[in-house]
């Protein structure tokens, strides 16, 4: 049987690239989204379409009991959870730290940093060889903006990733004798929808000018190094954070 994948935000972008390439690999890939059903089934379809195995699941990381309701329809629908990829992140509009709301930074803290950890902890509970498990891997996305603080634009947004770098560190050490890695991705502006949510959908091409190699990334090269992290190639690497960001 083929090991289970659980990617968060598999729908569009990253996740969905990741999807994609993950199925190929041979993984058995849990789809997840929260409101675009017809983006997530058509991954879903395009995976089953290369003769790879993947199953759309609808919840909102944000929310504990949606978490709680993932991973158990997973155990129920698609068998052993071998991995997780926490992909599911939100930035809001461009704004300063003097004008952001409370509303706006729990909703950021709520989905990217909560969501990761409950996640992580959903996927230790079954991975863990101390309770049972037969080990994994997690990979967590990270982002450039937490070590350049994206001033002016969200650095409310890079916070969150700051704390997902801590979590990659530490988790990676509580685990490492119980079968899990843990490593993260740390992608630079790549061509996806969410500079759209951030009000600026041409963003990355906008600063590909600030990238040392001119040009922004593919949601494919970033899946790419998420793929080999999960991957038994890795097996030494744990604690690790690869930046895909073309020199940025
Ligand atoms: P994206 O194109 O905006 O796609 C976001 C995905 O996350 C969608 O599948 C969306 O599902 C899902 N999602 C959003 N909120 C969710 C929630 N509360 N619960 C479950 N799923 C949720 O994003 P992306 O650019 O691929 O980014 C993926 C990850 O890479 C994020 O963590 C992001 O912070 C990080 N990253 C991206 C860049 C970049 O330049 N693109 C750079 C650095 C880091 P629906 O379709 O259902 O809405």
């Amino acid at each position: 049987m083929s090991p289970v994948l659980l990617i968060t935000g598999a729908s569009r972008g990253i996740g969905a690239a990741t999807a994609v390439l993950a199925a190929k690999q041979g993984w058995a890939v849990a789809v997840n989204y929260t409101r675009d059903a017809q983006a997530a089934a058509h991954v879903v379809q395009e995976i089953r379409a290369k003769g790879g195995q993947a199953q759309a699941f609808q919840a909102d990381v944000g929310i504990e009991a949606d978490i709680e309701r993932l991973f158990q329809s997973i155990d129920k629908d698609m068998g052993v959870l071998g991995g997780l990829v926490n992909n599911a992140g939100v930035l809001d509009v461009t704004a300063r730290v003097d004008t952001t709301s409370w509303e706006r930074l729990e909703r950021i803290m709520r989905i990217n940093v909560l969501g990761s950890f409950a996640c992580a902890k959903q996927a230790v509970l079954r991975m863990s060889t101390a309770h049972g498990g037969k080990g994994g891997s997690i990979v967590n996305l990270s982002s450039v903006a937490a070590t350049l603080g994206a001033p002016g634009q969200y650095v409310d947004y890079a916070a969150s990733k700051g704390a997902i770098d801590t979590l990659t560190v530490g988790l990676a050490k509580e685990v490492a004798t119980e079968g899990i890695r843990v490593n993260a991705v740390r992608p630079g502006l790549i061509l996806t929808d969410i500079h759209a949510s951030g009000g600026i959908p041409d963003r990355a091409n906008q600063l590909a000018h600030q990238v040392p190699m001119q040009r922004p990334g593919t949601a494919t090269e970033v899946a790419e190094a998420i793929v080999w992290l999960l991957s038994d190639a890795a097996s030494y690497v744990t604690g690790t954070t690869i930046d895909v960001g073309g020199g940025r």
